[in-house]
């Protein structure tokens, strides 16, 4: 599957491209483009974090099979404290914050944990849910405890959903 990172902000040079290189070697063929601004309506001064849907709706204006927005930006939602990433299921754009993942963490947790919210955002794009195994990427982080005990993969019944989905008429090739 085809990816290009798009940096938003001023996201760690370093880290961007060891996210590229992990993706890489996730199987994912991905880029880097070049970096830009977080759009100011996205901001919201109260809370001093930007709302995730509102700047994953920026990314859609890149073309590309699928996007992922990479950001040191903090992140929220409505009714949420903070995200660390979003998607559109079924869709073409995806989002991730570097922001909290440097939290009690030696340089290469950060990055094992970089890669796994971009794989589990870049497997909701493809049309994943959520998924009951700890272990596996699709799991839902709550918090960093269980993105430190998920691994980057998926599990088999998420890999075989993710192939099926890939051979649907319309769908993405993987
Ligand atoms: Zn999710
Ligand atoms: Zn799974």
């Amino acid at each position: 599957m085809r990816v290009t990172i798009v940096p938003i902000g001023r996201p760690d040079a370093a880290s961007l491209r060891m996210l590229a290189e992990d993706l890489a070697e996730a199987g994912f063929n991905a880029a880097t483009a070049d970096r830009e601004e977080a759009p100011a309506r996205a901001y919201d001064p109260a809370r001093r974090q930007y709302r995730a849907d509102a700047v994953l709706d920026a990314l859609r204006r890149h073309g590309g099979a699928c996007v992922l927005g990479v950001t040191d930006f903090d992140l929220y939602l409505d009714g949420l404290n903070f995200v660390f990433g979003l998607a559109a299921g079924h869709g073409r754009v995806a989002l991730i914050s570097l922001a909290r993942l440097g939290a009690n963490a030696d340089p290469g947790t950060a990055r094992a944990r970089a890669l796994k919210e971009a794989v589990h955002e870049l497997g909701h794009t493809i049309g994943l849910d959520h998924c009951d195994d700890a272990r596996c990427v699709m799991y839902f982080s709550n918090c960093l405890v269980d993105t430190d005990h998920k691994t980057g993969r998926f599990c088999a019944s998420c890999l075989a959903r993710a192939r099926h989905l890939a051979l649907q008429p319309g769908a993405k090739t993987p």
